[in-house]
């Protein structure tokens, strides 16, 4: 299948711009993504540095808290005897930082001071155990916000004891302020921690426990409040890999066999995409002290994680955070597949317009070239109107058929010229070589004569003269004699020419040639016959005259001996017209053949003719001020051609 050039044309710069817009749109894309990228990897580390520093200072209060209650009480600023004051004091505190839910002292007897928040039915509720001896009391005293009593009772079957939970002994046993691991509050059911000092007494005995619990469900509200890209969250991941703290805070807990609660672990949290994010494994056995990036799929989607160490708490606490890469690039993969479909549909429009402005641009290029060869093969003449499309065009047409008429001309002037050339060197050479001969042979033929005379001479003075002998030396001294004919014909007829008009004798010149062709028309079979009357001098190229008489001498041999006529002559006949000559060459031929066009160039019916004799005849005649033709006659062919005379 062949394409043509407009097609091709406008294919292939659709096919550039496509690749073009396509390479500038996927650059751009690579280049976009990156970019978009690093902006959610940044967007990421910002919101997990600020859940950090959110949650530090969300648990710094409390720390604070409880320096400063243990310190109250070891320098004895309130007696731990008095647990009234001891009472006060800490509904005081709790009034005055919202995230603590309770703070309580217990000795190292087992009593125990307890002030918390409550649901009902007062705000505050305190409970005090007292152990006197073997005799111990359990009371509770529940209080408005002025401290008024709302309702007071008691519970003998508590036997709840401080010193045996976890908090008291860790911080008895390290002598130092310790954190729990987060839990569920029983009385709340919120999660929290607790935070716990020793209390001394002056020789640095331990008289009891300082406990503050810190309620920490509210770290869940702020992370519920960060945005990272439409599904990405932020949540705590404690060192055991349980999450601690999480937007949505009902799904952080889980309840045991026993009925209690306890944190969700990672490896059975509720969200799938949270398990898939972290593992255990991602902890690893110590935690990552500086910031561990990571991504994952899930779903046909690529997630990408950040866990981040929460720096400048005694807690091992790390921020993890996940966010979906399409939430960031899935706005610029929806443009670049526009952007694509946008370059295709530009290029599909391109390669139409590019065709239908090709075919409009090379249609009347097209029709100027069919134009431009049918006229140089002549098939359409020059004069015939171009379509006024292009100036250039027009003037290219101009330009290219003056060019074409020149070398038309040309050609035929150049031609004409060689025709001369080729011919006058062969006139030349021959006649060179025909001057060279004649001088070399007419001194033996001379004296071949003389002696011939000689021997005819003395043969014949012999007493019984010899006929025979006498005979052939008569036929060898006439043989000689027409040998000398011959070689002066010759002389005479290739005498040095230099092409310019010349008086010569037209009889003359005429016999010569008959006695040149004298060969060619006895081997046809042929008998010439001349009727020429003296005449006075014509005017022309000798030699030119003489090959024209050739010419039609060989036309007349060949006519007759190609149509093997019996009777073979050729009469030639020369009439005085006054101004001029007339040449008849008669032949008993059989006439032209009706196909051919005499003196036309190339037209022949010979198989090795070339179809020129004519037609040079012509030029030689004309160019010597006289005309040649063609006469039907009763039997054969009549070619007749006129010399001018001299000029007197
Ligand atoms: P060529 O001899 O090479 O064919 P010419 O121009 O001399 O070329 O002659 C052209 C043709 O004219 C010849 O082929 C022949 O058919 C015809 N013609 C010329 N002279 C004669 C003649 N005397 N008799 C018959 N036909 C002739």
């Amino acid at each position: 299948m062949r394409y043509s050039l407009g097609f091709i044309l406008a294919l292939s710069l659709a096919g550039l711009q496509f690749l073009a817009i396509t390479t500038v749109v996927s650059t751009s894309y690579v280049s976009s993504q990156r970019a978009m990228l690093d902006h959610a990897r940044g967007l990421m580390e910002d919101a997990g540095a600020n859940a950090a520093e959110q949650t530090k200072r969300f648990l710094e209060p409390a720390r604070d808290v409880t320096d400063h209650v243990s310190s109250i009480l070891n320098n004895g600023v309130i007696s731990t005897d008095s647990r009234q004051d001891m009472e006060r004091y800490f509904f005081q505190v709790l009034g005055t930082t919202n995230q603590l839910s309770g703070i309580y002292y217990g000795d190292e007897v087992g009593n125990f001071v307890y002030v918390m928040k409550s649901n009902g039915p007062g705000p505050f509720r305190t409970k005090f155990i007292n152990v006197e001896g073997d005799t111990r009391s359990v009371d509770f005293i529940w209080r408005n916000e002025d401290y008024s009593v709302v309702e007071r009772s008691a519970d003998p079957s508590d036997r709840f004891d401080a010193r045996t939970r976890p908090w008291y002994i860790q911080a008895s046993t390290l002598g130092a302020r310790i954190w729990t691991e987060p839990y569920i509050f029983f009385t709340s059911q919120q999660p929290g921690v607790t935070v716990a000092a020793p209390v001394m007494v002056q020789d640095d005995q331990l008289h009891g426990v300082v406990g503050i619990d810190l309620d920490i469900a509210d770290i869940s509200l702020f992370l519920s409040d960060l945005t990272i890209g439409e599904t990405g969250s932020a949540f705590i991941l404690s060192d055991e890999g349980q999450v601690i703290a999480h937007p949505d805070p009902a799904q952080i807990t889980m309840r045991n066999d026993d009925g209690t609660l306890d944190f969700a672990d990672i490896s059975e949290f509720n969200d799938p995409i949270v398990r898939a994010a972290f593992t255990r494994s991602t902890l690893g056995d110590t935690p990552p002290d500086s910031a561990l990036r990571s991504q994952f799929d899930f779903d046909g989607d690529r997630y990408m994680t950040l866990l981040l160490p929460i720096p400048g708490i005694d807690l091992s606490w790390n921020i993890a955070v996940f966010a979906s890469e399409g939430d960031f690039i899935q706005g610029i993969k929806d443009n670049r597949r526009r952007n694509i479909w946008i370059a295709a549909i530009i290029s599909l429009v391109t390669a139409i317009i590019g065709i239908i402005l090709a075919e409009f641009i090379l249609r009347p290029v097209r029709a100027f070239a069919v134009r431009t060869s049918l006229v140089s093969q002549g098939e359409m003449p020059t004069s015939t109107p171009l379509p006024r499309t292009y100036q250039e065009l027009r003037k290219a047409n101009k330009t290219l058929i003056n060019e074409i008429a020149q070398r038309r001309v040309s050609d035929a002037k150049v031609e004409d010229l060689n025709r001369e050339l080729s011919h006058s060197s062969r006139v030349n050479v021959m006649g060179q070589m025909a001057t060279g001969l004649a001088h070399e042979l007419s001194q033996p033929l001379t004296a071949i004569s003389q002696n011939l005379d000689t021997a005819i001479s003395v043969a014949k003075s012999e007493e019984k003269p010899n006929d025979e002998l006498l005979s052939i030396l008569n036929e060898l001294d006439e043989q000689a004699h027409q040998g000398g004919d011959v070689i002066r014909a010759l002389r005479g007829f290739v005498r040095k020419d230099d092409g310019t008009p010349e008086a010569f004798d037209v009889k003359e010149l005429i016999l010569q040639t008959c006695r040149l062709m004298r060969n060619e028309t006895d081997n046809a079979g042929v008998t010439i016959k001349t009727e020429i009357p003296d005449l006075p001098a014509a005017f022309g190229i000798r030699v030119q005259i003489a090959q024209t008489l050739i010419n039609l001498m060989r036309n007349a041999v060949d006519a007759m001996e190609n149509a093997q006529v019996a009777m073979r002559t050729i009469t030639i006949t020369v009439v005085n017209l006054g101004q001029s000559v007339e040449v008849r060459v008669d032949d008993t031929g059989p006439g032209v053949d009706a196909d051919v066009t005499l003196f036309k160039q190339f037209q022949t019916n010979k198989a090795d003719g070339m179809g020129l004799g004519l037609s040079i005849s012509r030029t030689i005649v004309e160019a010597n001020g006289g005309r040649i033709w063609h006469d039907t006659t009763a039997s054969g062919t009549r070619f007749c051609f006129t010399v001018p005379l001299e000029r007197r």
